[in-house]
């Protein structure tokens, strides 16, 4: 049987995942661990715009503070505000509360499960949605992050920019996307992003779907995604 993308991407995520604090990695999970939804959402609001390494120490604050949604639903907002300082984008702290209080008021204290009542709550939109019901609730989402479209762009040698062919790599992204271990495949791409396939030195030769990558055949894949040109500027 010929191997998927996703079934290579898979057995790589099974032994080069990362260890971040809010997963649960193919190990726990074979051991029986299940993600905990507050702590995908947690990371998931904390990681829009920031970094991995800016994160981990926060969210490890928060949980050690607030160790359930109901506590943060509870906490009262200038402590959650004093507990994010440094981590910028304030507004994600102001949803955040105001999410937490909504999974209690409309959601008896559950997380919703669906991307579209997850769209629900505050803060969270389209690529939240979508990552939280995948790798908290194994639903086949599609996610598509700036990792993924790198990965794809590059995998499909698209050279056009990012920008121009959205609907197209979504296409590419929702034909990838397995039935089976939605969730760990969506992280899988993730990792692949941040430590294979990374912005201007990919290590193809490290990378499990590097056989039919076309951009690594054309031999130049550091050089997509193509950026799209500045207009000029107007001369006087
Ligand atoms: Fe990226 Fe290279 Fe893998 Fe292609 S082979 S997906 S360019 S790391």
């Amino acid at each position: 049987m010929i191997e998927t993308f996703a079934d290579r991407l898979l057995a790589w995520y099974d032994r080069h995942a990362r260890e971040l604090p809010w997963r649960v990695g193919p190990k726990q999970k074979q051991s029986g661990s299940i993600p905990d939804p507050y702590h995908v959402w947690l990371s998931e609001i904390m990681l829009q715009q920031t970094t991995v390494a800016t994160v981990k120490p926060y969210f490890i604050k928060f949980l050690k503070r607030w160790p359930t949604v109901d506590a943060l639903a509870a906490a009262d907002i200038d402590a959650v505000m004093s507990e994010w300082a440094g981590l910028g984008y304030y507004s994600r702290a102001r949803n955040l509360h105001a999410a937490a209080q909504q999974v209690q008021s409309e959601h008896a204290g559950s997380f919703p499960k669906t991307e579209s009542q997850l769209k629900s709550l505050k803060g969270v939109g389209d690529y939240t949605a979508a990552a939280i019901a995948s790798i908290a609730f194994d639903q086949r989402a599609v996610v598509v992050d700036g990792n993924v479209d790198r990965v794809i762009v590059r995998h499909e040698n698209i050279r056009e920019p990012i920008v121009d062919v959205k609907p197209a790599i979504r296409a590419h992204a929702d034909r990838r996307t397995p039935d089976l271990r939605p969730g760990d495949y969506a992280q899988a791409m993730m990792d692949l992003g941040a430590t294979v396939c990374t912005p201007t030195a990919p290590q193809c030769l490290l990378c499990p779907v590097r056989e039919d990558c076309q951009g690594h055949r054309a031999g130049d894949a550091s050089a997509l995604p193509i950026k799209k040109p500045k207009p000029p500027k107007p001369v006087r």
